[in-house]
């Protein structure tokens, strides 16, 4: 049987590959470019657009598949749903250590 992938983990993949995309873009706008030539407009443009795809992917898909909070910030690091403690990626509730 092949593992369960949830929405949450699938949308964090997708916003890890764009924000890396967006660095590289933006790097490469400011290091390899001519100021204020065509190239570079059209690099920070492409780095926008990959912050602006940032956005909606993390609105559209970065929730909790538990009680479907949405996490806005830490959607890298985090395991764990704040808010009812299930762990995103599997929507299993998580046994905390006292
Ligand atoms: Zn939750």
């Amino acid at each position: 049987m092949k593992p369960h992938v949830s929405d949450f983990e699938r949308g964090r993949n997708i916003v890890r590959v764009l924000v890396v995309l967006a660095i590289v873009l933006g790097i490469s706008a400011l290091m390899f470019t001519q100021p204020d030539s065509r190239e570079q407009m059209v690099l920070v443009f492409a780095a926008f657009a990959c912050v602006i795809a940032v956005i909606v992917v993390a609105r559209l898909m970065c929730v909790c598949p538990h009680c479907g909070k949405r996490i806005v910030s830490g959607v890298l690091v985090l395991k764990v749903c704040p808010q009812c403690k299930h762990s995103l990626i599997t929507g299993q509730k998580v046994k905390t250590k006292h």
